[in-house]
């Protein structure tokens, strides 16, 4: 068992798995713990409550299609929930994780048809036929997530009965959708990073070919044209001609890491210069302060370049996820530490923001500005996507919670790798780390921090032969100054990484002091909607203003910060001086109107990952600059 998501049969950096990685404390193991203890159940509740999991016992007792519930994709997610509880069982060896795996295996393999399809909704008398909508029935896009599941499965030592099903179900599509045979791909993508997966678990090439196949059909508008155009699906131009990451942002980034998978396993070197090119494009004009990737509710789509308004946001838990696991391809890949810097970015700014505190609620939606406070769900609440400012406990589309749940679970698994010539740690969590580098040389650190609370990242060595290896630490871009520390030494680094290469003995210490000064960071001209506007981070952290925190619990509407101001940090609380403003409400534009000053306060910003816990509020990101458009008349 090695417990590695993502196993590249070649690649610049290898990686490590959960077997070498343990995240033992701080800011992800705390939630590592809430996702082992209630977020994995809560998943699993929601899931039998509302018959997602009896859809499967209704098809092995022929009760469908009249004993269905839910929409088309639930198939789906009961399967990440599955994925879920194999990284459970591989982190932290967990009964209960054991259990949900094997009781939903029992539940989902009677339902396999003897030529490998296995779906609830379609084929059966009285339900539309099998692969009659592939622009939105899903079948492909479920078995993506079963053979993600299976592979976790089986990367953690289990090669049971749930990988034969996935067998069954890879060889059935490689049957159905090859040459000659349904020409066509999915309207969703997913599947090819199931069996590209696959493929590398099992050797079996065909596997490979078939994701191979679905990336390069893709683009040549096999399937419909609908509302949204066909770049809804990534179906108007082919994979290697995009220029940016458009369409619906879950589908494109799921479509972007199966390209890098397919681009490393066949050597397609144009390929993953296409991704990375498009990749640059959507970073640099295309993606929120927070990481978040998506502008658009409508289609849940990228906007045009710029088209990055902060209250509209869509900025989609998935897809944060979703460039998480680009990102980690392109890492291991390249090796350029600019993908882990998103990475991070996107760890502690969306996946992070999503789950309550007690794991039993979830963002869907991440915006950067909410202008109404919500109303606190029941806890029997089933929302639609984004309806209310708080979290919800469960979603009639409900892809982000077990996306959560399998990325929580998994998380030490993307935290570091290895070379022929040492340990690169790429991102900072208070862990153990235990493998082999080179030629099999055994190597062990261990790394405390109280990141990202505190800038210091201290790396013990616990193991080591005595011959001389590197041990590479990444410098966030962020850090403005950045201090090594060795062996009493201490010296000034730049961004990028820093290499330590030496004969280490067991207990030398490396450190790593990053700057965590707060910083003001002023938005890229052309995004016209924060014009005019400035954030406030620190470290790796983006900050917003709360109503919770203003005066009277006004809304954040009438705070206007003062960016020459300092930035005040105490006890890791970032406070900021600003000014809160009056309104006139006026049926038109006045010209030269100005705004009275109403009172000039001092205001402690919130993480923003960690907005709305205190109850609904109004918040944002882009706080307007107290400029000219406040008067500077007498208090009103
Ligand atoms: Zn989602």
């Amino acid at each position: 068992m090695d417990g590695r998501p993502v196993v590249p049969s070649t690649s610049r950096l290898r990686p490590l798995g959960l077997a070498e990685v343990e995240i033992t404390g701080g800011f992800w193991g705390r939630r590592q713990q809430v996702n082992s203890e209630a977020t994995i159940r809560h998943c699993h509740d929601w899931m039998e409550r509302l018959g997602w999991v009896g859809n499967f016992r209704a098809a092995a007792e022929g009760r469908l299609p009249e004993d269905r519930h839910g929409v088309v994709f639930t198939d789906s997610d009961v399967y990440k929930l599955m994925e879920a509880a194999a990284w459970e069982v591989g982190r932290s060896g967990s009964t209960e994780a054991e259990g949900r795996f094997a009781d939903l295996t029992a539940i989902i393999a009677p339902v396999q048809e003897d030529d490998g399809y296995l779906n609830t909704v379609f084929g059966r008398p009285g339900q539309p036929d099998r692969y009659s909508d592939l622009e939105w029935g899903h079948e492909l896009y479920c078995y993506g997530h079963m053979l993600q599941a299976a592979v976790a499965r089986f990367r953690t030592g289990r090669a049971d009965e749930f990988l034969e099903v996935a067998r069954r179900a890879a060889d059935h599509v490689c049957d159905v959708f090859a040459d000659g045979r349904i020409e066509r791909v999915g309207g969703h993508p997913e599947i090819e990073l199931g069996l590209v997966e696959l493929a590398r678990v099992t050797g079996e090439e065909r596997y490979l070919h078939q994701a191979s196949l679905f990336i390069d059909r893709r683009g040549h508008q096999t399937l419909a044209d609908i509302h949204w155009g066909r770049s809804y699906f990534q179906d108007d131009v082919p994979v290697r001609d995009q220029v940016a990451f458009t369409g619906h942002s879950v589908r494109a980034l799921y479509l972007a890491a199966s390209a890098v998978d397919v681009a490393v396993e066949t050597g397609d070197e144009r390929l993953l210069e296409a991704i990375i090119g498009q990749w640059e494009r959507t970073v640099t004009r295309r993606t929120y302060l927070t990481g978040g990737m998506g502008s658009h509710h409508d289609g849940e789509k990228f906007g045009e370049d710029f088209v990055l308004p902060p209250d509209r946001a869509y900025s989609e838990t998935c897809a944060g996820i979703a460039s998480v696991m680009l990102s980690w391809r392109l890492l291991l890949a390249t090796g350029e530490t600019r993908f882990a810097d998103l990475a991070e970015r996107t760890l502690f700014n969306v996946v992070a923001t999503s789950p309550a505190p007690d794991g039993r609620a979830f963002f869907y939606a991440n915006p950067l500005h909410q202008r109404v406070p919500g109303v606190v769900p029941s806890p029997d609440f089933v929302s639609n996507r984004a309806a209310s400012s708080l979290r919800e406990p469960w979603f009639a589309v409900s892809c982000c919670p077990t996306n959560v749940a399998r990325t929580f679970a998994s998380l030490a698994a993307y935290l570091a790798t290895t070379d022929d010539s040492g340990l690169q740690i790429h991102q900072y969590a208070d862990s153990r780390i235990s493998t082999t580098i080179g030629d099999g040389r055994r190597v062990s650190v261990d790394v405390g921090t109280a990141y990202p609370a505190e800038g210091r990242i201290s790396v013990r060595v616990s193991e080591t032969d005595g011959s001389p290896w590197a041990l590479t630490l990444r410098v966030p871009h962020w850090s403005s100054e950045s201090w090594l520390v060795v062996g009493g030494e201490r010296k000034k680094v730049g961004p990028g990484q820093v290499v330590v290469e030496r004969s280490f003995a067991v207990d030398d210490v490396v450190e790593l002091e990053l700057d965590m000064t707060p910083r003001w960071t002023w938005p890229d001209p052309r995004i016209d909607s924060v014009r005019g506007c400035v954030a406030v981070e620190r470290g790796p952290l983006v900050l917003c203003v709360e109503s919770v925190e203003l005066p009277g619990e006004q809304s954040v509407e009438t705070f206007r910060v003062d960016p020459g101001s300092d930035l005040v940090e105490r006890d890791g609380v970032v406070s900021v001086g600003g000014t809160l403003v009056a309104f006139e409400d006026r049926p038109w534009p006045v010209p030269g109107l100005v705004l009275a000053r109403n009172s000039d306060v001092v205001i402690s910003l919130t993480p923003y990952h960690d907005w709305a816990n205190r109850g609904p509020s109004t918040m944002r990101v882009w706080i307007p600059a107290a400029t000219m458009e406040v008067d500077n008349q007498e208090e009103r």
